[in-house]
């Protein structure tokens, strides 16, 4: 009987060491129990114009207490991880590519409702979504996502949804979410800003108790356009973002957001958005009408960031030019926009061209072709050593084969997270970048650490749209050239079949669209 009495002793000493409301922490000294807030999210731009696929590896998720590591805002002593009860559930984000398998969706969004369960209820949810998610047979991820959480969370819990400007905002994402905001730069270098921006409004509309908006206004916008021709570094997009901001800091307003949307998908949600949410009616519809229309008057103006070119007369003014390094970006198969990263026609190209050929030609960095046996027999001939084998078009082999490699192995680099192995090899004048797996070269460090030196280089081509800030500080010159590949540039090449009709630039002649706001319910009615 003492025996049955101590175990139970022991037991409800354990029980109540696990189940212990957590202390108040630091910022909270009337002891009020902190708002509990879960974090969960997958982000992804995935073409549905690329034949690769993206498995749930690819997400690199991660699980409780290590998602705070994605997000320095969050970090142990960062005063907002103190001012919540964290409950991080599963972020995952992966390097863009084509679709995801519906067995990885699955699994991902599941095992993220499993967490979820364990904790409810919440106050809030930050939900961290690209937005531009792609799955094999499955419309609107994102949309179905949410529905699958509030189905866990219910109506009650605030969910903040910070997305990537080049995510699609649907109407049933619009309904189930209660905040939501986007990047205002592109090149995202508000990323995490961004992120923390949604995470600070969704903590003060919890502590302010003032809960839900008590408006959303969403205005869909019928143009569809490549991110590349909506660079806010230039105009006209530099104008119609800057004016983002301002309006977010009116009164009566939490937050304003223009998505410009996802062009290499096909589906009738790939369009622009701009949404607007707050507690004055008038100041919300007014204010989210007025970006809508900035940003429709604006359609004729957007363009290229660089010039543009064929492969051809790119390399023909790179060669001629006396700037350098002249950069080259190999648009079509731009990795972080959702290109397999394997095709292999633009060094293909490269490669048959006479300047290359010999040691003294102009030097030329290529960035990058996957090709895991080259890496192999790379390692096994070691650096100074020749090597020569096949790389590339695994994923995608629709514009050129794998493409044959002969030269000497300048060096071998081990342990990056996307390549895991990078082998420079030099073919002639060209240092050609092989991984084992793809990766997207954005850095001044991912060149150097190869040996290689970008800034004495007379040409880098890099798989990529608009230069990422590093590269373009450095580049003297740059074209994009419109080479092929799943995230074409140039959009009216693209067999659309389903996104939604007119829509600009497809339907030149297309009348203005209705750019009232409309008024999305609250989740509370769902
Ligand atoms: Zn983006």
């Amino acid at each position: 009987m003492k025996r049955i009495f101590l175990a139970l002793i022991f037991f409800f000493a354990i029980t109540g060491l696990l189940f212990a409301k957590p202390i108040p922490l630091k910022g909270n000294p009337a002891g009020k129990p902190l708002p509990r807030i879960a974090i969960a999210g997958l982000g992804i731009e995935s073409s549905t114009f690329s034949p690769a696929l993206t498995d749930e590896a690819a997400f690199h998720a991660k699980y409780g207490v290590d998602v705070f590591s994605t997000y320095p805002f969050l970090a142990a002593d960062s005063p907002l991880r103190h001012r919540v009860d964290w409950f991080p559930a599963l972020v995952g984000h992966a390097l863009p590519g084509g679709a995801v398998t519906r067995k990885a969706y699955e699994s991902l969004v599941n095992q993220t409702l499993e967490r979820l369960k364990k904790n409810a209820p919440y106050d809030g949810l930050f939900f961290d979504i690209h937005g531009a998610m792609s799955v094999v047979g499955l419309d609107d991820p994102e949309g179905d996502f949410i529905v699958r959480i509030r189905k866990v969370t219910g109506k009650k819990t605030i969910i903040s949804t910070s997305m990537d400007l080049h995510g699609n905002v649907s109407w049933r994402l619009a309904e189930n979410t209660d905040l939501i905001t986007c990047y205002r730069l592109a090149p995202h270098e508000d990323a995490m800003q961004t992120k923390q921006r949604a995470v600070e409004n969704l903590i003060g509309r919890i502590e302010s108790g003032k809960g839900k908006p008590a408006f959303k206004a969403y205005i869909p916008i019928p143009v569809l356009l490549p991110g590349e021709k909506t660079s806010t570094r230039i105009e006209p997009a530099k104008s119609v973002y800057a004016a983002v901001a301002p309006a977010s800091v009116q009164p009566g307003v939490i937050d304003a957001a223009i998505w410009v949307g996802y062009a290499w998908a096909d589906e009738p949600r790939n369009h622009a958005v701009v949404m607007v949410t707050g507690d004055d009616k008038k100041m919300v519809t007014q204010t989210a009408e007025k970006l809508a229309r900035n940003f429709w008057n604006a359609r004729d103006g957007f363009a290229f960031v660089a010039p543009t070119g064929t492969l051809t007369e790119a390399l023909d003014k790179a060669v001629a030019s006396n700037k350098h390094p002249f950069y080259i970006s190999d648009s079509g198969d731009n990795p972080t926009a959702g290109g397999a990263g394997d095709v292999t026609w633009t060094l293909k190209e490269i490669l048959a061209r006479p300047e290359f050929k010999s040691v003294n030609g102009p030097s030329l960095i290529y960035a990058s072709i996957p090709g895991p046996e080259l890496v192999k027999k790379a390692i096994a001939a070691g650096v100074g050593k020749q090597v020569e084998g096949y790389a590339g078009a695994k994923a995608d082999a629709r514009y050129a084969p794998p493409l044959f490699i002969s030269g000497a192995v300048e060096s071998i680099v081990y342990g990056d997270t996307d390549a895991e192995v990078e082998v420079a090899i030099k073919v002639g004048s060209v240092h050609i970048i092989v991984t084992q797996k793809r990766k997207p070269y954005h850095h001044e460090a991912d060149f150097t650490r190869l040996g290689l030196k970008p800034r004495q280089a007379d040409i880098v081509v890099v798989k990529i749209g608009y230069l990422e800030p590093e590269l373009y500080a450095m580049r003297a010159d740059w074209i994009l050239a419109l080479t092929p590949g799943g995230v074409d540039q140039n959009l009216e090449r693209l067999p659309y079949k389903r996104i939604q009709r007119p829509m600009f630039p497809f339907d030149k002649k297309m009348a203005d669209p209705d750019l009232k706001a409309k008024l999305v319910p609250s989740s509370d009615k769902l």
